[in-house]
């Protein structure tokens, strides 16, 4: 493909070497900077092909095989690099089908269960959501592609805090992380169409279902060891309550247990 230099006249020559070392000179004018800072911070992290096809293969092996088929959320999934939120060490693991952990005890959890929550909360594209848990970033940063605003509390403030940033710098402009207890829920935010709890309650938190709009969908993975996903609903009827699927999840620690600061 490379050019002969001996074949071509030499000013040509100098062109095209100018032009492979530095395309973007020729390629795109210096304006609008601002608004490209989202897509550069992506391309700054230009990803193999092998990595997107660990990806894709995670969705299609794990997530449609099983039986997710909201196209949104499978599209949502095959967007977001999950090997950016874990630790370095951990990074050849990102795509299994397993649950990891990201540092402090805590866990990011398995690629379906992330999926089978975010089907199952039922997004709109207008839609205001509330996620319990912000841990890693990654179920704030797969929601925050469904649905227009995204609140994500999370208890550990060196979690929030990292998690906070890297979704900054990856371009989610429309997440919010507050460091704080989950239990208590965002009642200056509230009420909110969608609430997902990724950590487990040994029962489901009054204060988030007093934070749900009519209509609005609550998931939460509810019991001490082994626990039960359940989905409240907020219907003209009252409250509307599913069982979906048997889940493990860390425990939610109890109020006033661990300073939010
Ligand atoms: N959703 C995360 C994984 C969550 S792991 C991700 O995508 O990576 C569960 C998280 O819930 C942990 O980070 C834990 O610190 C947090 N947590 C536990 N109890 C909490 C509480 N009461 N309020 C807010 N966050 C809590």
């Amino acid at each position: 493909m490379k050019p002969r230099r001996s074949d071509l006249p030499q000013g040509l020559a100098w062109f095209l070497m100018i032009f492979v070392l530095f395309p973007h000179t020729l390629s795109s004018p210096p304006v609008d900077r601002s608004e490209t800072a989202e897509e550069r911070s992506r391309a700054d992290s230009a990803e193999s092909p092998e990595t997107r096809e660990a990806r894709e293969r995670m969705v299609q092996e794990q997530i449609v095989a099983r039986g997710i088929h909201d196209a949104r959320v499978l599209e949502a999934l095959r967007k977001v690099p999950r090997h950016r939120f874990v630790p370095p060490a951990i990074q050849p693991s990102a795509y299994n089908d397993s649950a990891l952990p990201i540092g402090l005890g805590q866990t990011i959890s398995q690629p379906y269960v992330v999926a089978f929550m975010t089907e199952a909360l039922e997004l709109k594209p207008q839609d205001r959501v509330l996620e319990i848990g912000t841990g890693s970033g990654y179920q704030a940063a797969v929601l925050s592609l469904l649905a227009r605003e995204v609140y994500s509390m999370e208890i550990v403030e060196r979690l929030g805090r990292e998690a906070e940033a890297r979704l900054k710098e990856m371009g989610y402009s429309n997440v919010r992380v507050r460091i704080g207890d989950g239990y208590r829920g965002w009642p200056e935010a509230a009420p909110f169409d969608a609430i997902i709890v990724t950590a487990a309650p040994p029962d489901v938190p009054p204060a988030l279902v007093a934070q749900l709009r009519p209509g609005g969908r609550l998931v939460v993975p509810v019991g001490r060891y082994v626990q039960d996903l359940i989905r409240l609903r907020r219907t003209a009827k009252g409250l509307e309550r599913e069982s979906l699927l048997p889940v493990r999840f860390v425990p939610m620690v109890p109020a006033g247990e661990r300073s939010p600061r």
